[in-house]
């Protein structure tokens, strides 16, 4: 990809890829997207979108390979890339959260001194224990968080909510939030682009801006 195109990266198959589309789409880009081809070209802008696992998302762009990405914060928090938030986008939001089973006798933090904690927020987990100086083992699962403390290999999870649906299904209860999410549009620093790529990310982003606007 050794043209001249700004490349933004945004979530190839889950929760954020359909508003993201429909977002970028409302900022007058043209794109045609085919299940099985991994980027698009824009026929009206100087832009290739490329589709990947949200997660590796902050890398590409730390690794250069990739200008602007679209991810939630949570992504961006957890990974302490270099990549910085540029514009909040409105939209999948959530939080991460401290749940413990409904039957659990830990109502506060304090009481989840030494127990241990699932989740596959680990980096965000242990900054946000370690400021409380409350020390807790945290044990790192990629998915089904929930199920850990039905197994009995968790007291408690730490994990993303956002109708709270999913923990109700699996008797859990939130005791505590860690931080709020929404999607957002992540790049490294834009005064170092080269001179073409600049100013096209700005007009880009002005027309995210105008969008957000209206709305
Ligand atoms: P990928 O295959 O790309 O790694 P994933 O399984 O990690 O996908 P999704 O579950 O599709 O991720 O969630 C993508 C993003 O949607 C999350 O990182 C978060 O910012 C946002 N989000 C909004 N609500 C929720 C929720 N209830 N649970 C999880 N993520 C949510
Ligand atoms: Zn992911």
């Amino acid at each position: 990809m050794d043209d001249n195109n700004l490349i933004l990266a945004i979530q190839k198959n889950g929760r954020l890829t359909e508003e993201t589309i429909s977002f970028l789409k409302q900022s007058g880009l043209e794109f045609e997207i085919s299940n099985q081809r991994l980027y698009s070209y824009c026929n009206n802008f100087p832009l290739r979108i490329i589709y990947i696992r949200d997660d590796d998302i902050p890398f590409y762009i730390k690794s250069g390979v990739v200008d602007l990405g679209i991810v939630g914060q949570n992504i961006l928090y957890e990974s302490n890339s270099s990549a910085k938030c540029v514009i909040k986008l409105n939209f999948g939001f959530c939080s991460l959260s401290i749940a413990v089973s409904k039957k659990a006798t830990i109502n506060n933090l304090k009481q989840l001194k030494n127990t241990r904690i699932a989740t596959s927020y680990p980096n965000s987990t242990n900054a946000y224990f370690r400021k409380k100086n409350i020390p807790v083992r945290v044990i790192t699962v990629k998915g089904s968080v929930e199920i850990t403390p039905v197994l009995g290999i968790s007291d408690a999870i730490v994990d993303l909510v956002s109708t709270g649906r999913t923990l109700e299904l699996n008797d859990l209860r939130v005791i505590e939030k860690i931080y709020d999410s929404q999607a957002v549009v992540i790049a490294n620093e834009i005064s170092s682009f080269p001179i073409y790529k600049k100013i096209f990310a700005k007009k880009l982003l002005n027309r995210f801006r105008k969008v957000l606007s209206k709305n």
